[in-house]
């Protein structure tokens, strides 16, 4: 079986990581959110493709979600030193030397599909990952800044150093109007047999690989299940909600599933605590959706692909899936 899921940064490795229990035999693509790199201190940094690699490779920090496990910040330590921020973006000594590795490539005219491919030979994740475009794409936040007025950031900036604090006025992938999908991109989501949305955020993450020309209308001509990342009315971590009021849409699982729209979506996986909730043209279920442990993780992931299989059954595309998730289920 041929799955593609669109992923961000934690809600999507650990949604991944459910997804490789759930289905051990399953060829499995990633395309990652790339929108919110950022270049620090000279070097290209890719935090959701990080995230992902880290996460399904061994190497991630598992209380904190990102970074490297058993990390130190001596670099860091010595470049505040002298006085060369910024300090608010947490690069660990070991994550360094992912973006060394990375920025050097880069330098050499490799692309990031490339150099993602060349670093996931050390992680082996498990999963194809291509980045959405080998272009740059960079999510930028206005805001209004109360010494300096009206101004865009850097999505990182208004994340990580802001935490959200300003509203944010609008939201725009920068870049993504020229940028094409990754080699392999459309390739990967015409070969599947389904396409997965894990509870990654909607706009800055989904939304962001969805807005490069051309993948969307690839997704929306296959079959689509999405795990909303929005329980009773709020994100279950991070400020999911902020995103969504910057583009108008209310903080809920029915309004998340309808912005995605019934063109895009087939099936909504939401919370029990949502349970009763409808979206126009898409078949919603809800179970419990809280990824707390390895175990509730696989599970939510096995029923986002069963209703996959199950709508996709439905619409008469069912023959010929080489079903070998070889779980027995
Ligand atoms: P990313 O978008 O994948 O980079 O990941 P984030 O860490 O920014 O989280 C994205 C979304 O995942 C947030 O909106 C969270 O509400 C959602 N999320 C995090 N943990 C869970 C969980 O256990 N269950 C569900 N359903 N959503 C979650
Ligand atoms: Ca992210």
């Amino acid at each position: 079986m041929r799955i593609v899921a669109l992923a961000g940064g934690i809600g999507g490795a650990r949604f991944l990581r459910g997804l490789q229990a759930a289905a051990p035999a399953a060829d499995i693509t990633v395309i990652g959110n790339t929108g919110d790199d950022i270049s620090l201190f000279g070097l290209r940094v890719c935090p959701d493709l990080d995230t992902v690699m880290y996460t399904l490779g061994g190497g991630i920090n598992e209380e904190q979600g990102w970074g490297r496990a058993a990390e130190t910040f001596t670099l860091k330590e010595e470049l505040g030193a002298y006085g060369v921020g910024p300090g608010w973006f947490g690069l660990g000594d070991r994550d360094f030397a992912t973006h060394i590795v990375r920025t050097q490539m880069l330098a050499a005219g490799y692309p990031l599909s490339a150099v993602t491919e060349a670093l996931c030979d050390r992680w082996k994740p498990g999963v194809r990952l291509i980045p959405m475009s080998d272009d740059q794409v960079e999510t930028h936040v206005v805001v209004d800044d109360p010494e300096q007025g009206r101004r865009a950031v850097h999505f990182q900036e208004w994340w990580v150093r802001l935490r959200a604090s300003l509203p944010a006025r609008s939201i725009a992938a920068v870049g993504a109007d020229d940028a094409a999908p990754a080699p392999g991109v459309l390739a990967a989501i015409a070969d599947a047999d389904v396409v997965l949305f894990p509870p990654s955020n909607p706009v800055v993450s989904v939304g962001t690989i969805l807005s490069v020309p051309g993948i969307r209308d690839a997704v929306a001509a296959k079959t689509v299940v999405g795990v909303s990342p929005i329980i009773g009315g709020a994100p279950v971590r991070g400020m999911a909600d902020a995103c969504l009021t910057a583009i108008g849409v209310e903080t809920s699982a029915r309004a998340v599933a309808e912005h995605y729209g019934s063109d895009l979506l087939d099936g909504w996986l939401v919370d029990e605590a949502d349970e009763g909730v409808r979206a126009e043209g898409v078949e919603v279920r809800s179970r419990p959706l809280l990824m707390s442990d390895p175990e509730a993780t696989a599970a939510i992931a096995r029923a986002a692909l069963d209703l996959a299989l199950e709508l996709r059954e439905r619409h008469g595309a069912g023959a010929g899936v080489d079903d070998t998730a070889g779980d027995g289920a």
